[in-house]
């Protein structure tokens, strides 16, 4: 309602639905509102919740003049009586509107109880609307609360908010709720492209489409965004659009999920230069994408027709397209991939960097679900010869990332890697980002049995539940010592962060989120940078011993499934290099435990 101050007319507002049938989207608000206006039974406090620019104030002033019209009071107002005239052009001194926003005090309500109490002037009843309303403090509800307990006959309220879980149930309780839901691409497009016609401007229908994609239901802000190219509109193609807004858009995000399911890398690396050159802001860029996983695990979760978000038309199409592609599987990994980039992103000087490792990340994923075909074709792999290795990349910031690296190649220059003795455990980098989609490479046959790395799962977890844990765990060193026992290493730390990180407490969270998400016991070993003078035994020490004691733990442990890897020499090699996976051997004590 702020706009109203503007004395220019911004879009939104000059074309703003003067009756029902304008109102876009909300169809069963709506006809609640028209039977109670009918049958003049119409309570006299309402509570309009949903997201922002669906409509709640738009409808709210349709209902001021709704009992107020002189020629046809109900649910059709005649729009041209002097009670309507004085409404629309926000001139009606009985019309109340308040921004509880920035006037949330108990002064401001008391001072509306006072006008309450007043008949009104001209119109027949006093009409508040109370925008936001959510953000009233506790003492002006509760001043609020004794004007809807007792309304004079001649007061109806309308109560707007987008957070309608923070109205007090004393309130609640005396208003009739109508939940107004984001309102449909399709129905935002159709929207746009009326308003488009009125304007006189011919409008690409592809910059509509992604106008309202973009605006993830919510009109008014559609309409903002159109306002902002109208001028231009009648030239702009998409491309031009999109350059014009910073926006990777959502069309374009869902090419680059495309890309990335497709595991092509190189397209993916040159969607980001596109992206910044375009002037797309890096965080935003990893915001769009996950935007649209988003929608496609919904998608994959709640079937292919689920209502859980509003999407039409080519839209939603191609959101299937995508689902169609994928597993759930993929999708939540890349979901890990993008939330935790986000994350850190903000720390980096070099935002490209991590967008850059994000999205070839994100494409690598994507050629995981691929492995059993790969190993089926494993002649035809092998004598396509050397696979070109992108594990160069290094996590940006990260200097342990590269630690776990070298570590790994150590073991992994060892001749028995490709052996199917040798049992392996992703060990995500530093940042977290990679393993998320890597198999364990030593045994690719049993990819199926896990979604994610449970590590990075852990990681994501204490980010959301113990954020500060959660930051120190994402810049570990992993060191799997077998499947049930995990060695953390931290770099040096500040004396209160080693503290909680090695805190019994922070230990045994660690210890039950970890066998959570993996599925199974594991125990979990702190070491901090001041604990850890005495290099831990090499990683590669046991290699030797433990061939034939691993070989027949992991055989009793998982079944090999149809391709035995004796068959497939070289293989688990060039999957590692695939997939830049780092392999710790297991050690004798791991094998006896
Ligand atoms: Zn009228």
């Amino acid at each position: 309602m702020n706009e109203g101050k503007n004395s220019y007319k911004v879009l939104a507002r000059r074309f703003r639905p003067t009756d029902f049938d304008d109102v876009v989207g909300q169809p069963e608000v709506l006809a609640s509102l028209r039977t109670s206006l009918e049958q003049g039974r119409l309570p006299h406090a309402l509570l309009f919740a949903g997201s922002r620019g669906v409509g709640k104030t738009t409808t709210a002033r349709i209902i001021a003049r709704a009992v107020n019209c002189e020629v046809t009071p109900g649910p059709s107002p005649c729009g041209t009586c002097a009670a309507c005239k004085s409404i629309l052009e926000g001139s009606a001194s009985d019309v109340v509107e308040l921004d509880a926003a920035s006037n949330n005090g108990v002064e401001e309500v008391r001072a509306l109880r006072e006008q309450a109490g007043y008949a009104p002037i001209r119109l027949r009843k006093k009409v508040f609307i109370l925008d936001e309303v959510h953000m009233f403090s506790r003492a002006a509800f509760n001043a609020l609360l004794k004007i809807l307990e007792e309304p004079p006959a001649h007061v109806l309220f309308v109560l707007a908010t987008t957070e309608a879980h923070k109205i007090p149930d004393t309130v609640r309780s005396r208003c009739q709720v109508l939940p107004f839901r984001r309102i449909g691409a399709g129905d935002i497009e159709g929207r746009l492209a009326a308003i488009c016609e009125r304007e006189g401007v011919q409008a690409s229908a592809e910059v509509l489409a992604e106008i309202a994609a973009a605006s993830m239901g919510g009109l008014r802000d559609a309409e903002t965004a159109l306002e902002r190219v109208l001028p231009l509109a009648q030239e702009l193609d998409l491309a031009a659009y999109r350059r014009l807004v910073g926006r990777l858009g959502p069309t374009r995000a869902a090419e680059l999920v495309a890309t990335c399911l497709a595991g092509d890398t190189k397209a993916a690396l040159h969607y980001s230069r596109e992206a910044v050159e375009t002037g797309v802001d890096e965080r935003e860029c990893l915001g769009e994408i996950l935007e649209v996983l988003r929608l496609v695990l919904l998608l994959h979760v709640d079937g292919e027709d689920s209502m859980l978000f509003e999407a039409t038309g080519s839209w939603r199409e191609r959101l299937l397209e995508l689902t169609r592609a994928s597993s759930l599987e993929t999708i939540d990994a890349m979901m890990q991939l993008l939330v935790l980039a986000r994350d850190r992103i903000r720390h980096l000087d070099d935002r490209r960097i991590l967008l850059e490792l994000t999205l070839v990340r994100m494409a690598r994923i994507g050629s995981v679900q691929t492995l059993g075909e790969l190993l089926a074709a494993a002649p035809l792999v092998e004598s396509e010869g050397r696979v070109e290795s992108e594990g160069h990349v290094v996590s940006a910031g990260s200097a342990t990332a590269s630690h776990a690296r070298s570590a790994a190649s150590a073991t992994t220059n060892s001749p028995s890697t490709a052996s199917p003795s040798t049992t392996s455990q992703p060990s995500p980098p530093a940042m977290g980002l990679s393993a998320t989609g890597s198999p364990s490479t030593g045994s690719p046959p049993t990819r199926g049995n896990r979604s994610a790395d449970p590590w990075v799962a852990t990681v994501e977890r204490a980010l959301t539940e113990r954020e500060r844990l959660g930051n120190l765990l994402s810049a570990a060193t992993l060191d799997w010592k077998s499947d049930a026992e995990l060695r953390l290493e931290f770099g040096a730390l500040k004396t209160i962060d080693r503290a909680l990180v090695t805190s019994e407490k922070s230990k045994s969270w660690i210890e039950s989120a970890l066998s959570d998400a993996a599925g199974r016991r594991v125990a979990i070993e702190v070491v901090t940078a001041a604990a850890s003078k005495s290099k831990k035994p090499s990683a590669s020490a046991g290699a030797t011993g433990a061939g034939a004691s691993g070989d027949a733990q992991q055989g009793a442990r998982r079944p090999r499934g149809n391709v035995d890897p004796d068959e497939l020499p070289g293989l688990g090699r060039k999957a590692m290099e695939l997939f830049d996976v780092r392999h710790v051997e297991r050690t004798d004590e791991a094998a006896d435990a």
